[in-house]
């Protein structure tokens, strides 16, 4: 069953707060792949304390070169040396040199067979990335259109291939449930502001963790000059891209809690369904 799991290791932006630490999400899917998303300042004891070590990521991705989401890298690809890993990173290609120094493999996109991940232009006041996590998790058959075939072909099916059963050729669409999705999507904004190229480039999501750094008392214009967002623009977002989960993070260090945050989400009627984590709260996402 595609489910995943998302430990929010670090819920602030730019300036930490004793319970809101920088950016950096650990991921964890059905299908065994550890990610983690930013590297915020001592991301790495966040990872020890949930009980995940550094050398067991499958990969880190980070957005962009702000300090607040890459000061972690550096201890965090130490100790998963000591501890026998390699990191391999994901960055925007502009950041690919700097990042190579840390001595370790940097591309801007991951194919992990049923798993791939890419970078999508966002909208910040530097080069970022938005990372786009997109699972196959293949065709659900219709039972009555294949009665009778060898269970081999419903295995191949089941992956989008087609087969040749006793002369006949059936391509996976013919014997598919049609209102099955064959792909699920996640993605994660980083910092941007509202950004109209990022959401041609992604279409349609299940899942949209996106920035809020902003609640509704900054002129969101401003938010905009800098770079950023509001919960506003947020589910904008997630409207436009028919999420079915936003997650809001990058919060502010001006606010002292996320109650105006979670006031305004509660406004929303769902979808999306709003959460708005505090700094080590586990979400569990059926896709
Ligand atoms: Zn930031
Ligand atoms: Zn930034």
């Amino acid at each position: 069953m595609p489910l995943l799991k998302l430990v929010f290791l670090g819920t602030g932006g730019a300036v930490p707060r004793a319970d809101r630490m920088l950016p950096a999400i650990y991921l964890e899917d059905w299908l065994g792949h550890r990610i983690l998303l930013d590297a915020g300042e001592g991301v790495q004891y966040r990872l020890f304390q949930i009980g995940v070590a550094p050398s067991s990521l499958t990969l880190v991705a980070v957005t962009h070169m702000h300090e607040d989401h890459v000061l972690g890298l550096p201890g965090l690809v130490i100790t998963a040396k000591f501890l026998g890993g390699k990191v391999k990173l994901l960055g925007p290609r502009s950041a690919h040199e700097v990042l190579s120094r840390l001595g370790v493999e940097v591309a801007d996109s991951y194919d992990g067979g049923r798993l791939k991940i890419r970078c999508v232009e966002v909208c910040h006041t530097v080069d970022a990335c938005g990372w786009l996590l997109e699972w196959d998790v293949g065709y659900k058959l219709d039972l009555k259109k294949v009665e009778g075939l060898p269970k081999w072909a419903l295995t191949k099916l089941i992956r989008g291939e087609e087969v040749e059963v006793g002369g006949r050729v059936i391509r996976p669409e013919e014997v598919a449930d049609p209102a099955h999705k064959r792909y699920r999507r996640l993605l994660y904004t980083g910092d941007t502001g509202p950004c109209p190229r990022m959401l041609k480039a992604v279409g349609e999501v299940d899942v949209l963790i996106h920035e809020a750094t902003f609640a509704d008392d900054v002129d969101p214009k401003k938010a905009h000059e800098e770079g950023h967002s509001t919960v506003a623009d947020a589910v904008e977002a997630a409207k436009a891209l028919r999420a079915g989960v936003l997650v809001l993070t990058h919060i502010s260090a001006r606010y002292t809690d996320k109650a105006r945050h979670r006031q305004l989400a509660g406004r929303v009627p769902p979808p999306p369904h709003i959460y708005v984590p505090d700094d080590f709260d586990t979400l569990l996402v059926q896709l």
